[in-house]
């Protein structure tokens, strides 16, 4: 029959025991470890109560313990909640009320977040881990694990609902009482990502989730079955990371190298260098960050051949700087969104690329662009697009207007729309221009913030760059630029504009040019134009 996900680990392990699943900075996890890890974890939630359908939220890094109970959730039949670390409290309350998750798994230094909002949400149980249950350390130094309070760290208060993950699934057999799951069972509630509005919880099947792995490993057709080592630096908290940096290692038995933090950059390039890891999943902003980071000449990354890039455009420059950083890696460019698992367009991996192309649509995807009627409009016209194949979500969860506008049935099928506008050309190629709701319109003028970023990178001293439209009294909208300089580098509003004005149409060029250390992103590094936006929004009343 038809797999669901955790039948993925149950295979590997079987085929490949012994074959490392995780490598945690001193730490070595076999596929038969783990598989065992995730059925004691299975176990203590049953003993615990949980049930079938039950939503556990994980609040988690890349670590062991966040592949543990996420295989361990999907075991005991529940369905994971993934929650960013990043989230304030908050936030937080409002996904654990949102997703009626009784279960939260979280990282002792996290603990204080939900400490705040304890008598506000449904959670029933908490298990606690630090990164330190996951090292080969002696015993005593294992317990208590500590948060921080006021600047100091305590002890965490263990209760009756709040308890040490590490006893708890210490106490278990990996012998979970057997749960029946069905391929169109929820998996994952994914959260998406927040850069335009209020987070939806995304259904994902066990069926989405087994599919876009599948069609990942059809795309990379030379992944050789047992012997790649993946660095897993993009989180598995959101779907692109889960998808490519997780699900896909466990699909090919491959060893993930868990980072916990992508933003650590050194650590990156040393579990590179220390593990010779072989794909490397990322985002542009790491690429990025790499090309651009001091330390990166003293690293040998020659151990690379495959990436894929994907959450947002990859340009040009950034690939073929990491492709020399990294003596010929091939960086490929991909497309996805929470709601599809994520991928569903990507580069041939080998052969023809098309620059600022997202690629084809990947095996059992069908991708058109159309007008705002639902019409698909002529080759190389810009119009929003719609996605359909095994990936896209069921659902959002307990939204069923939100559902209704976002995937809809036309021409014999249901399609996700993707709020994307794209152009196809004649081979088939995919190219995004800009999201939707970015559009700026200036003087009636409809300006795409990407065409204008493209340029402000081409500038030889700007590191990151977003373009958002304030509100002005006489064009509607006029184009702000907020960039981070280059280490070392210097530039003044005035020159940026002037190299704008060299590139782009004048109603394109921005008015005016803010400068920040660091653009804010969200926990996946994507750039956060929304919050830029409203921030100079808020200057300007
Ligand atoms: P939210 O939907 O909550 O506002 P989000 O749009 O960032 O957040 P994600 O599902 O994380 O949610 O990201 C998907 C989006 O990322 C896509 O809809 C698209 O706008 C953008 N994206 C992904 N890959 C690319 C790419 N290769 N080029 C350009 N944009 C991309």
């Amino acid at each position: 029959g038809e797999r669901v996900l955790h039948d993925l680990l149950q295979e590997t392990a079987q085929k490949h025991p012994t074959q490392p699943a995780m490598l945690f900075i001193g730490a070595k996890t076999s596929y038969k470890a783990l598989w065992e890890g995730a059925s004691r974890f299975a176990s203590a939630l049953q003993r615990m109560g949980v049930k079938s359908g039950d939503r556990v939220a994980i609040m988690l890094p890349n670590c062991p313990q966040f592949v543990v109970s996420f295989f361990g959730t999907l075991i005991a039949g529940a369905t994971v909640v993934n929650t960013s670390p990043l989230y304030t409290a908050h936030e937080l309350e409002h996904q654990l009320i949102d997703s009626g998750s009784e279960t939260l798994i979280i990282l002792d230094t996290f603990f204080p977040r939900y400490d705040e909002i304890r008598d506000r949400v449904p959670v029933k149980r908490v298990l606690v881990t630090g990164i330190q249950d996951a090292l080969p350390f002696p015993k005593n130094l294992l317990y208590p694990v500590k948060a921080r309070k006021d600047g100091t760290w305590v002890d965490v208060q263990y209760s009756e609902r709040v308890l040490s993950y590490k006893k708890a699934i210490d106490s278990q057999t990996p012998y979970p009482t057997a749960v029946k799951v069905q391929p169109d069972d929820v998996a994952l509630l994914q959260y998406t990502g927040g850069t335009t509005g209020v987070p939806k919880g995304a259904m994902l099947t066990h069926r989405n989730l087994v599919a876009n792995c599948e069609q990942a490993r059809a795309w990379m057709s030379d992944l050789r079955q047992g012997q790649e080592i993946t660095l897993a630096a993009i989180p598995f908290f959101h779907v692109y990371g889960m998808t490519v940096g997780m699900n896909l290692s466990v699909l090919t038995a491959s060893t993930m190298v868990l980072v916990p933090n992508a933003r650590d950059i050194k650590m990156v390039l040393s579990e590179i260098q220390r593990t010779k890891a072989t794909l490397f999943p990322g985002v542009p902003t790491l690429y990025n960050a790499i090309n651009n980071h001091p330390d990166t000449p003293q690293f040998d990354l020659s151990s690379i051949r495959a990436c894929i890039s994907g959450s947002a455009p990859l340009l040009l420059e950034t690939a073929n700087k990491f492709k020399w950083i990294t003596k010929g890696a091939n960086l490929v460019e991909g497309y996805g969104l929470t709601e599809a698992s994520p991928i569903t367009h990507v580069n041939p991996i080998f052969g023809e690329q098309q620059e600022g192309s997202i690629g084809l649509p990947l095996p059992g995807v069908d991708a058109i662009v159309v007008d705002d009627n639902g019409q698909p409009v002529a080759l190389g016209e810009v119009g929003e697009l719609w996605v359909s194949g095994p990936q896209i979500m069921k659902g959002y969860w307990q939204r069923p207007d939100e559902t209704a506008k976002t995937v809809v049935e036309a021409y014999d099928k249901l399609w996700l729309k993707t709020g994307d506008m794209a152009t196809v050309d004649e081979r088939g190629f995919f190219k995004i221009v800009d999201r939707k709701k970015d559009l700026i319109i200036a003087g009636g003028y409809n300006i795409y913030p990407r065409e204008v970023e493209e340029v402000l990178m081409m500038h030889p001293a700007v590191m990151e760059a977003a373009a958002v439209g304030l509100p002005d009294p006489y064009r509607g909208e006029t184009v702000h630029a907020v960039v981070a300089l280059k280490a070392g580098q210097e530039a003044s509003a005035k020159e940026i504009m002037d190299f704008c004005r060299t590139e782009l149409s004048a109603y394109k060029v921005p008015r005016s040019v803010e400068f920040r250390s660091e653009l804010p992103k969200t926990a996946a590094l994507k750039i956060l134009r929304r919050q830029l936006a409203e921030e100079a929004r808020a200057r300007l009343e």
